[in-house]
């Protein structure tokens, strides 16, 4: 049986992902477009996700892969949602950012390439580091039970 979890296919292979903006747009909104594939940021504090109520995890707004746990978010005063780590090695990766007068460190998710923000160096402990990403290239999962 399925259901309305299903409708991503978390299974899917790279090959059945959109392929071209057209078809990109096709599958998210504009909002999440703006920022999955043209790198936008949304305004600080607008964020549907910046607060959760239940343990669960975020997957991404693109594609579906699992990418944070409620376990790793903390409140970073940012007004973005902020993880000191991704949920595994892999399916976050990092690319060196030099737009708008910046060095950064862009995040992306692995799998669909789709744009999550930017990771920071400022983060507490045990990583140091601050995952600071766009409510809309998530969505969120709370936990069975
Ligand atoms: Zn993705």
């Amino acid at each position: 049986m399925t259901d309305q979890a299903d409708r991503i296919n978390t299974t899917a292979e790279p090959g059945d992902l959109p392929a071209t903006d057209e078809e990109w747009r096709a599958r998210l909104s504009p909002e999440r477009f703006a920022v999955l594939r043209k790198k936008g940021t949304e305004p600080a504090w607008s964020g549907d996700l910046l607060h959760v109520d239940s343990a669960g995890v975020f997957t991404c707004g693109g594609c579906g892969a699992q990418l944070f746990s409620t376990d790793d978010k903390f409140e970073s005063g940012s007004g973005w949602p902020s993880f000191t780590r991704a949920m595994a090695d892999g399916i976050i990766e990092e690319h060196d950012d030099r737009s708008f007068g910046m060095r950064r460190t862009e995040i992306t998710c692995a799998r669909c390439g789709g744009h999550l923000g930017h990771v920071f160096p400022d983060g507490p402990r045990p990583t140091g580091l601050r995952y600071c990403v766009n409510s809309l290239s998530l969505e969120f999962r709370p936990s069975e039970g």
